[in-house]
């Protein structure tokens, strides 16, 4: 989870490199959508230029036929998914349905005004599709553009226009991060990284988290959950039975046989309020 800008998407493909399990961006599937003209993609251009959501429906339907896919057997990277309630409650049914349960939840944050200047400074080439920041890192030669090129031909994405970024900024806090990152604190999966400054300290930070949280390698996380899941042996389970009847006939044998002659001690009767024995008044001192 992360605000748009937030570099979400740099990092998860840090994370395929390191796991090898497939990066499922629900951004990135609407992209193609949209180039390969579909009625989806045409639906969601106009939406997402003016920073808004697809609908659940559509989102829900277009991660369940992803997430089933053979590919994604082995695990996989979400990425801007679920970025509402309803999503994340569909995930959950999903997940059990498939037998997949999340191992963590990463949530990238960075300051608000900061997100703006990366979002309305980017340019993307729209010869060689390089990404440029006006501000960080402006388009300049090298790196070379098609054929060697002189100069790179830059342009805004739409949903990059600054209007558009704080649109996108606000719908965020208000439908993503407070309810969404809330639902996933209650499972105890939620882990924030800090997502300022240089790229590779951010993936520095993100492993380190991954690692402090689960105690080993991040890679072992799934194996420790389905051994988590895993019941008990029967045979165990009984052995460990057998061994508690055990010990307590022994710790039985061991005790004293309580003398059936002696008489019973009274006890001082108990006040009902306090529960404390009652003591009985001492006998005024005689004067001399
Ligand atoms: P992203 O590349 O993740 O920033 O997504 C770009 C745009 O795609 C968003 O601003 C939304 O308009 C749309 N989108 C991506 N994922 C979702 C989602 N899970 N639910 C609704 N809309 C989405």
């Amino acid at each position: 989870m992360g605000a748009p800008g937030s570099g979400k998407g740099t990092q998860a493909q840090r994370l395929v490199s390191r796991y090898g399990i497939p990066h499922v961006s629900t951004g990135d599937i609407l992209r193609r959508e949209q180039e390969q003209g579909t009625e989806l993609g045409l639906r969601a251009r106009k939406i997402m230029e003016s920073g808004g959501y697809v609908d659940d429906a559509t989102m829900i339907a277009m991660i369940r036929n992803r997430l089933t896919q053979p590919d994604a057997a082995k695990g996989f990277i979400l990425d801007g998914f679920p970025r509402t309630i309803p999503q994340a409650e569909a995930l959950t049914k999903l997940l059990a349905e498939i037998g997949a349960p999340l191992d963590v939840v990463l949530l990238f944050e960075v300051n608000n005004e900061q997100l703006v200047k990366r979002l309305s400074g980017r340019r993307v080439c729209e010869l060689c599709k390089k990404v440029f920041n006006v501000h960080t890192a402006p388009p300049s030669v090298p790196p070379a553009c098609v054929d060697a090129r002189d100069e790179h031909q830059v342009v805004q994405r739409a949903d990059d226009a600054e209007d558009t970024v704080r649109a996108r900024l606000a719908k965020y806090e208000e439908m993503t991060r407070r309810p969404v990152s809330g639902f996933y604190s209650y499972t105890g999966l939620i882990r924030p990284v800090d997502a300022e400054g240089d790229i590779d300290e951010v993936t520095r930070r993100m492993f380190a988290t991954l690692v402090a949280g689960s105690r080993a390698d991040p890679s072992d996380v799934k194996k420790r959950v389905a051994a988590r899941r895993k019941p008990a042996k029967p045979k165990a389970r009984a052995r460990a039975r057998a061994r508690t009847i055990v010990r307590r006939k022994a710790k039985s044998r061991a005790k004293p046989a309580a003398k059936k002659s002696a008489p019973k001690k009274q006890r001082a009767p108990v006040r009902k309020s306090s529960r404390r024995p009652v003591r009985k008044a001492r006998p005024a001192r005689r004067k001399k």
